[in-house]
């Protein structure tokens, strides 16, 4: 009941999951390839054996700031712009 009550006091974040940002590098054209830097606040269920190993389940992403997109190949993020499809 706990879990449930968490569920609908915090909406989740994951609607941008069924579409995700994308972006494009205007200097050379890349689509594919980018590094991305983020802050990420999530939320997880830490999932122990009795033994002491962690399995990490049902990790949601609360909130994310993107600090910054590199494109893969020219090393910077100069160029590269968000997508809107
Ligand atoms: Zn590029």
């Amino acid at each position: 009941m706990f879990v449930a009550q968490v569920a609908l006091c915090c909406p989740p974040v994951a609607d941008d999951d069924a579409s995700p940002q994308r972006y494009r590098c205007d200097s050379c054209g890349n689509l594919t390839r980018f590094d991305v830097t983020s802050t990420r606040r999530t939320k997880a269920f830490h999932h122990y054996t009795v033994g002491g190993e962690l399995d990490i389940e049902e990790e949601q992403v609360l909130d994310e700031v993107i600090e910054d997109v590199a494109c893969r190949w020219c090393g910077t993020s100069a160029s590269v712009r968000p997508v809107s499809d």
